[in-house]
């Protein structure tokens, strides 16, 4: 089967898409530079599949070494993930966001075009849809105003990605807005790795219920929602990754563009996750209530009816093997990577 170049394929979602492509039969190449990201997780994408892909560290904006690589092999697709994603972040430092994350998009195009690569799967964020949209979500919906610079990149990438394909009509552009993945691998060898302080809520529950952190801030309870706390769309990274490979096949069939959520369609608040997680586990998350965080909307859930009509893809997992498969990576490795 064809070659699939994962940009930005050794990071969280990366790696498991990278597993289930693997697992279909798929030539699996990882181009990375580690910036946010450990070599150890090729390895384990190796063990868990028993296959070997290509690994090549570079950053996707070194277009001599992203030209070298394409030369060498004979790529069919392009699933592009390398970005930065910490919102917070993105709003200290706007600049490195968007040069960053524009210019690996930029790199990609170029590249495609001049050694006649038709198709692209892109990660794309929930966020694009802004503040005005009703929930839940879904693809008719015009893009909304984002409150930071990570989703102001996304949007702006969204908008490249069209225009290149309007410009040739032999491209496949696949975007897919993802609600929040999280969970991890079931053999618990591969996970998210978070770099510093973990800004997302589940690493952060994970990380407080075996110690490393003394408490999770539940960020307000004060929101129009049944118990206060905000709603999200929490999907297992094994089904995203999974929605890949059902892209990946659409792609290779199909012209022009199409939007697809990734989500699962049912919105859980915060409060009851973190109650999921402690007892599918039998664990304890110390956690205390403080004020809102800036910029968090109080709902944010998917319509996944387009997927599951176009790709043929829904998600099979629970809230509770998202709690159980990111515990059993949180204890078999602790400090993630690193030791
Ligand atoms: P991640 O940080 O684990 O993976 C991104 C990878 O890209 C990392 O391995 C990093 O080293 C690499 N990278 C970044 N810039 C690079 C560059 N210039 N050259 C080469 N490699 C580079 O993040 P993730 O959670 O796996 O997310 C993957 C994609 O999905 C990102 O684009 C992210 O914005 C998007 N996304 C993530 C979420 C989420 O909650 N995790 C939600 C919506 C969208
Ligand atoms: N959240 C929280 N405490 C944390 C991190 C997140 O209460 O330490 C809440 C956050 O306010 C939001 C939900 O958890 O309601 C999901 O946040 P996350 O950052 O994981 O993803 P987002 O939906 O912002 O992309």
């Amino acid at each position: 089967m064809s070659q699939i170049l994962l940009a930005g394929g050794a990071g969280f979602i990366g790696s498991h898409t990278a597993v289930e492509l693997l697992d279909t039969g798929y030539e699996v190449i990882i181009a990375d530079n580690l910036m946010n990201s450990s070599a150890k997780s090729i390895t384990r994408i190796e063990q868990i599949t028993g296959n070997q892909l290509k690994f090549y560290q570079l950053d996707i904006r070194d277009t001599e070494k992203l030209e070298a690589l394409f030369q060498e092999n004979d790529i069919s697709t392009v699933i592009h993930f390398a970005g930065l994603k910490a919102v917070g972040e993105s709003i200290g430092k706007p600049v490195m966001y968007y040069r960053n994350n524009i210019d690996t998009t930029l790199s990609l195009l170029e590249c495609m075009n001049k050694y006649n690569v038709k198709n692209i799967i892109f990660s794309s964020s929930a966020t694009v849809y802004g503040e005005e949209n009703p929930v839940p979500y879904n693809e008719e919906m015009k893009k909304g105003s984002c409150t930071n610079p990570y989703g102001w990149t996304k949007a702006m990438m969204e908008q490249i990605l069209e225009d290149t394909a309007k410009s040739d009509k032999s491209m496949s552009v696949i975007i897919l807005r993802y609600f929040n993945p999280i969970g991890a691998h079931e053999t618990g060898l591969i996970g998210e790795d978070p770099q510093g302080i973990p800004n997302n809520l589940m690493p952060c529950a994970a990380q407080t219920a075996i110690g490393i952190r003394d408490h999770l801030t539940i960020f307000g309870n004060d929101y129009d929602t049944p118990d206060g706390t905000c709603l999200r769309d929490y999907i297992h990274v094994t089904d995203l990754a999974k929605g890949h490979v059902k892209a990946v096949e659409y792609a290779q069939k199909n012209k022009g563009v199409e939007i697809f959520n990734l989500g699962t369609g049912n919105p859980y608040s915060v409060t009851e996750i973190v109650e999921t997680f402690e007892k599918v586990n039998g664990v304890t998350v110390n956690h205390v209530y403080g004020p809102r965080r800036d910029g968090d909307l109080p709902n944010c859930y998917a319509n996944a009816d387009k997927a599951m009509k176009m790709l043929g893809w829904k998600t099979e997992k629970t809230l509770e093997d998202m709690c159980r498969d990111l515990w059993k990576w949180q204890q078999m490795n602790p400090n993630g990577y690193k030791d």
